[in-house]
């Protein structure tokens, strides 16, 4: 009998030990199209690969997660409407991925080819088409880690119009709430899973809700606040980790956690800054990137035209405003000396130098105005009757800036304004002549 309780105790014992089991994940955010490091060596595709790799050698239960905005942020991305980041990343074996809102930013039908592309699971949970379907198809993905069955869920912001894209982007689909739906899918995938992760890709306080609010999600995986956590979010048992933007770091949160309390007992979360020093290229990765990056150089090193004098700072601004105005008939154009990151050089003119002095993608807004809303930085001295509507042009980033701004009046002004329009690269390298983009 006795020798029966012990064998009892130490099978239970066992037991114990065996619900508590070691988990990794490895994880980055809004990657942004950075596919090549700064000038300073910080981030670059293929020295993230290198990273991951590392890690990756010293990780019992492992994954790779990416948050969310692949696209958007470098000419790769703008040339080729973001495709050629998937195909970059492939050989990173990404466990899986959720839609951001820059996915949004070649269209919604694009996201189609970037799921053809990505070779891992696309997730967007609360996002649906006109048909009511899963737009990517897939709302979750379960894996298995040496027995420890995984439930990764993805979602994102529940708005993306107005403000992250535009009507036409978004097209026909619809989003739901971002909690309910993880709600929903964390009853769905309970019994079937050991551990839930909640991957989203949202304003940084809905991330911090999820931690406060869903104790069925152990961890949450965030992205879209470029800033990145400072220290792990924590709720209780929970966790919510995030980090800096375009590739420049790589995360790795280690929990031990229990399966059969379904809970986390501990967690140490590092983010590791990725540079050229630290982390030499991975090959593959840098053949794929130069693959891009070389077809990049032979669209925007054409030349395009000549311009007839070197302009200073402030006169390209200027030369830039009488594009502006030329391209919308405004009555009053606006454009921020801050954006204009370079001169416009005398002689030939490749499409690089405006790449270079444009490096933003600003698109070209233009709208009826009453003179009583035009402040007078953009009316430069001229006087407007108040009630009279004046056509004006500026870029939306700075009507996003006035709209979300302190001062009243500028916040009335910014509503009267769209944002959207052309990009005002294209605009200023169409004005030289016939169309350069290739596709
Ligand atoms: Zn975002």
């Amino acid at each position: 009998m006795r020798a029966f309780f012990l064998g009892l105790l130490v099978a239970l014992c066992a037991a114990g030990q065996d619900s508590v089991v070691d988990l990794s994940i490895l994880h980055f955010n809004d990657f942004h199209s950075r596919l090549t490091p700064t000038p300073q060596g910080v981030g670059g595709a293929a020295h993230l690969a290198t990273a991951i790799r590392r890690e990756r050698a010293n990780c019992t239960r492992c994954l790779l997660l990416n948050a969310g905005d692949n696209v958007q942020g470098s000419p790769v991305s703008t040339i080729f409407r973001g495709l050629p980041v998937f195909e970059v990343l492939r050989p990173l074996k990404t466990d899986a991925f959720v839609v951001g809102n820059h996915e949004f930013d070649y269209g919604h039908e694009r996201i189609h080819d970037f799921v053809r592309e990505a070779g891992h699971p696309v997730l967007a949970a609360n996002l649906l088409n006109r048909d009511g379907k899963l737009f990517t198809g897939q709302a979750s993905v379960i894996l298995n880690r040496d027995g420890l069955r995984i439930g990764i869920v993805g979602v994102l912001m529940e708005t993306l119009v107005p403000g992250l894209t535009t009507p036409i982007r978004f097209g026909p689909n619809q989003l739901l709430p971002a909690l309910e739906t993880l709600r929903a899918e964390a009853a769905r995938l309970k019994d079937k899973t050991d551990v839930l992760i909640a991957l989203v890709h949202l304003e940084a306080r809905t991330c911090n809700d999820i931690v406060d609010q869903l104790p069925e999600y152990a961890i949450t995986v965030s992205g879209h606040d470029h800033g990145g956590l400072p220290t792990m979010y924590r709720a209780g048992d929970r966790v919510g980790v995030r980090l800096r933007a375009n590739g420049s770091e790589l995360g790795r949160l280690n929990v031990r956690y229990d399966r059969t309390a379904r809970k986390i007992v501990s967690a140490d979360w590092k983010r590791i800054p990725i540079t050229t020093a630290e982390f030499p290229a991975d090959p593959e990765v840098a053949a794929l990137v130069e693959k891009w990056e070389s077809r990049v150089r032979a669209v925007v090193d054409k030349k395009i035209g000549t311009s007839p004098a070197r302009l200073d700072r402030t006169q390209t601004r200027e030369w830039i405003e009488s594009i502006m105005r030329r391209k919308t008939g405004a009555d009053f154009v606006h454009m921020n000396q801050g954006g204009v990151r370079d001169i416009l050089p005398e002689g030939e003119i490749l499409a690089r130098n405006i790449w270079t002095l444009m490096p933003f993608d600003n698109m070209l807004v233009v709208a009826e105005v009453p003179g009583r809303l035009i402040p007078e930085f953009v009316r430069k001295g001229a006087a407007v009757e108040p009630d009279r509507k004046y056509k004006v042009a500026t870029i939306d980033f700075l009507v996003e800036g006035w709209r979300s701004g302190r001062d009243e009046a500028l916040r009335a002004f910014g509503q009267a304004l769209p944002l959207d329009g052309p990009l005002l690269r294209d605009v200023l390298i169409e004005s030289f002549g016939p169309s350069t983009r290739g596709n």
